[in-house]
Order: C-alpha cells, then sequence, then structure tokens
C-alpha cells in the first residue's frame, strides 16, 4: 500500500488530507480563529501581587494582563508542602514560567499555571512531576500496567539527567513499545528546546506554543506507508522540513513543496470526497449505496441495493453489495469520523457463509484505521454494532450547523401543514380577541398554496368567522416560519 498525505494552507484554515492507493482516508480541518491559547507556554513578569485573593496579574505580553491563583503555583523548594501565601511565593517585577490553561475572554485575562505539560500523541510529559499516570478512562488493570511498565523503562533507557513525569492518555490504549517511546524522544527534544528558551527567551515572551495543525498531523498519521508529504504553502514547507529535521529526521526526504496550478486538493478528487463526506448517502460501485445518520446517541448505517434487482441472482447481488458496503463503511468511519457506537444494518443475507465472509472483510477494512474500534457483535436482528473510539470532532461536526430550518430534523413540514396549522391559528385568535382583519405573513410557498389549492378552505373559514384574511409573502421566511397579524 502506498500513502501520501497532501496540506493545504491558506491564513484561515488549514486541511489535512490523508490518501492511500489513490483514494481520500482521513481529512483534517482546522480553522484559525477557534485556536485559542490554551496549553501555551509563556515567560511572563509579575505585574501585582494581591493577597487578599491570594492571586497575582503575569503580563505575559497579551493586551491583558493574566491571572494566577496561588494553588497554581509550584513553591520551589517544597512542592509537597502546605500551600503557602501568595506574597512568599511571588513578587511584582518577578519573572514566571507559566502556562495558560484558560483562554482570555472578553474583560476577563487568561488564567495560569505554572504546574507545566506539554502533550503529545500518547502522552503528557510534566516536567515537574515525579510520576507516572494513566488516563481512567483505560479501564483494563493489565492494559494499565503495561503502559506504565513500558513507559517508565522508555524513560529510564532514554534519560539521561531528564526528570520529570508522564501522563498516559486514553489514545495510547493498546499501543505498542515503538510509538510510545518515539513519543517520549519526541516530548524530550521538544521540552529541551522550552527549557533553553526559558532561559534566553526575552520577558515577556511565548517560549512554546502548541505545533500547528499541520505539524501535528504529521506527527500523528505519519506511519510507515506514508511515502511522500506535499505541501501548498513555501513559508510552512521550510517549517516543516525543520520540524522534521529535529524530531523526525526519517520523514525529512518525504517532504515537498507543491507549486501546482491545481489546488492541491484537486488532487485525488479530495475536495470532491470531502463534500460527498457530508452527504447522507454514499453511492457503491456495484449500485448500492450507503445512507449514514450521526445522531447524538449513535450512528447508523443502512446498506441498500440500488433499484431492480433480478430475484435470480438476489442472494449472490446482496452479498457482493455487502461485500462493497463493508470496505466502503470503513472507510466512511475514518473519514468522517465518526465515533461512539456504531450499527450498521447490511442487507439480510440467507447464508451463514456470506454472512461470515462480510464480517471478515469489515473487520479487516476496520484494522487499517488507528482509531481504536470493536466490533462488540451481531444482534438477533442481523444489525452489526461496533464502537470506534471518538477523537476530535467529526469532519460534519467541524464543517457544519445543525440546521436552522428543519432544527436537525433533515425533512421540513409541507407547505399543506403549515396551511392547516395557520387555520387552527387564525380560529383561535377569532375567539380570543375577534379582530377587524386578519394579516398573515408566511413564506412563498405557504402564501402560493394558500391562494391555490387552498383557496376554497380560505374562503369557507372567511365566511365562517365572518372576516377577511389576506396573505403576505416574506421572502425570507423559512417554510415553516409565519405570522397572523391581527388588524
Ligand atoms: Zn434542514
Amino acid at each position: 500500500m502506498s500513502g501520501e498525505v497532501l496540506i493545504n494552507l491558506t491564513p484561515m484554515e488549514t486541511r489535512v488530507a490523508v490518501v492511500e492507493n489513490g483514494v481520500l482516508q482521513e481529512a483534517f480541518i482546522e480553522r484559525s480563529r477557534r485556536r485559542g491559547i490554551v496549553g501555551n507556554i509563556y515567560k511572563g513578569k509579575v505585574v501585582r501581587v494581591l493577597p487578599g485573593m491570594q492571586a497575582a496579574f503575569v503580563d505575559i505580553g497579551l493586551e491583558r494582563a493574566a491571572f494566577i491563583h496561588v494553588n497554581e503555583v509550584v513553591a520551589p523548594d517544597s512542592p509537597q508542602a502546605e500551600p503557602a501565601s501568595i506574597s512568599h511565593l511571588l513578587h511584582a517585577g518577578q519573572s514566571l514560567v507559566v502556562q495558560v490553561t484558560k483562554d482570555p475572554i472578553g474583560s476577563k485575562g487568561a488564567r495560569l499555571t505554572t504546574h507545566l505539560s506539554i502533550p503529545s500523541r500518547y502522552l503528557v510529559y510534566m516536567p515537574d512531576s515525579p510520576h507516572v499516570g494513566v488516563s481512567q478512562r483505560i479501564e483494563d488493570d493489565a492494559e494499565r500496567e503495561r503502559l506504565k511498565t513500558l513507559v517508565a523503562s522508555g524513560q529510564a533507557e532514554l534519560a539521561d539527567e531528564q526528570q520529570g513525569g508522564f501522563i498516559i492518555r486514553t489514545a495510547a490504549e493498546g499501543v505498542g513499545r515503538e510509538e510510545l517511546l518515539a513519543d517520549i524522544v519526541f516530548l524530550q527534544r521538544l521540552w529541551l528546546r522550552v527549557a533553553e528558551r526559558r532561559i534566553s527567551a526575552p520577558t515577556p515572551s511565548p517560549i512554546y506554543d502548541d505545533l500547528p495543525l499541520f505539524v501535528r498531523t504529521l506527527r500523528d498519521v505519519m506511519r510507515d506507508q506514508i511515502e511522500k508529504i506535499r505541501i501548498d504553502s513555501r513559508e510552512n514547507y521550510f517549517k516543516l522540513k525543520e520540524f522534521a529535521r529535529e524530531f523526525m529526521p526519517t520523514v525529512e526526504s518525504c517532504i515537498e513543496y507543491y507549486p501546482g496550478e491545481r489546488p492541491i486538493f484537486d488532487l485525488y478528487s479530495v475536495e470532491d470526497e470531502i463534500q460527498k463526506a457530508l452527504g447522507r448517502k454514499v453511492q457503491l460501485k456495484s449500485g448500492g449505496y450507503l445512507v449514514i445518520d450521526q445522531t447524538e446517541a449513535m450512528t447508523t448505517i443502512d446498506v441498500n441495493t440500488g433499484g431492480y434487482v433480478g430475484h435470480r441472482n438476489l442472494e449472490e447481488t446482496i452479498f457482493k453489495t455487502n461485500l462493497e458496503a463493508a470496505t466502503a463503511i470503513a472507510r466512511q468511519l475514518r473519514l468522517r469520523n465518526l465515533g461512539g457506537i456504531i450499527i450498521i444494518d447490511f442487507i439480510d443475507m440467507e447464508e451463514l457463509e456470506h454472512q461470515r465472509q462480510v464480517l471478515r472483510v469489515l473487520e479487516k477494512a476496520l484494522e487499517r484505521d488507528h482509531a481504536k474500534n470493536k466490533l462488540t457483535g451481531v444482534t438477533e436482528l442481523g444489525l452489526v454494532q461496533l464502537t470506534r473510539k471518538r477523537t476530535r470532532e467529526s469532519l460534519e461536526q467541524t464543517l457544519c450547523e445543525p440546521c436552522p430550518t428543519c432544527h436537525g430534523r433533515g425533512t421540513l413540514k409541507t407547505p399543506e401543514t403549515i396551511c392547516y396549522e395557520i387555520f387552527r391559528e387564525i380560529l383561535r385568535e377569532e375567539r380570543a380577541y375577534s379582530p377587524e382583519t386578519y394579516m398573515v405573513l408566511a413564506s412563498q410557498s405557504v402564501v402560493d398554496r394558500l391562494l391555490d389549492e387552498e383557496s376554497a378552505a380560505v374562503a369557507d373559514l372567511e365566511s365562517f368567522i365572518g372576516k377577511t384574511i389576506r396573505f403576505q409573502v416574506e421572502a425570507h421566511y423559512s417554510q415553516e416560519q409565519y405570522d397572523i397579524v391581527l388588524m
């Protein structure tokens, strides 16, 4: 298998596509304005100590001074001791290395801590802590023990004088020794760089910020089968090269600048594939299709044969469609980054052997997924259930918002339904207020219907209440929206 990473950079947005054998498999998208400063480390300067609040203001070079509470200040000599008073720990003018825990909002400055931590894919490095801990969300005791031992021994093996502890993140579950060691090396190199800047950098200034998406992605998706990385920004091409040289030397030679005339995401139809990954329906080559529905509780995937299928080869056609669907589903889960419970409704198959083969193909295809997933069984109704680890937002959550017109239902009330709602509402108003006339403001399609198909009903209603009803199109109203004005 051959893999390629395409990186599309604009000032507003970073998009990364992972293509395997010419087919888009994963997409990562990040908008610049959503990136806060949480996690960034600054060399700051204490500007004011507030003994009454047991807190201090620290200038970290932002518009507003940031805030730190005494509990977030590591006492240099005795980290385990009783919380000291802020005025013993800090004084105005002192320089202080801090990490942002909360973004500034409105008139409130950022919140800070001096308990520093730097995350990588599987680990979080804490220079001031001596411990190795495991995320609570890894529940299996044997797995917790395995990870702890691996990290502790890896650290002992690699570190010369380096101190500090690690938290093993949930994503590390099931991950092998090599990958964990690579993460430890990565973090130690990164920390050395921060430690240097801690001394050399001016005050106030940033000394560490979370890696930009294209660099993080490189770190996270880089695997043996990736042969080429193309990036369409010259400036960031050099940055990426530099990062690779320092942290992932074997990768450096794979990185290429893409100056192409065609947009980089036109390669392998990546742009089209991203658009398609937002739709409910996925067309299969065999003529069948998938329907994917994402709800808060779970994702359901329905497999369908396309159109008419001759009854002679029915079982065979269904089998083929299900096989194709199994591969397509695994790809869609990755591409859309769907997490949580996933229920697949394959087309019913008579033959047990066919059922087994479809499941095997699905399992095989899921093996290539880097998010942890698990086939949890086949229900009595033949539904296949699996779980996939939720990592970041799904593609849809990143790119879309609930439709304000249908409020996420996916369907709208018909103009007919709205007309009848309007009639009922007029009767209700009539009883309550009995105004002189009524004016109905509604969308074009609803007014059209009132004046055409429903005109007889309108006439009946007018004679029943003994008043005229006027209609007015409100061009910006959605189909379900209307107002009844009493005059
Ligand atoms: Zn809608």
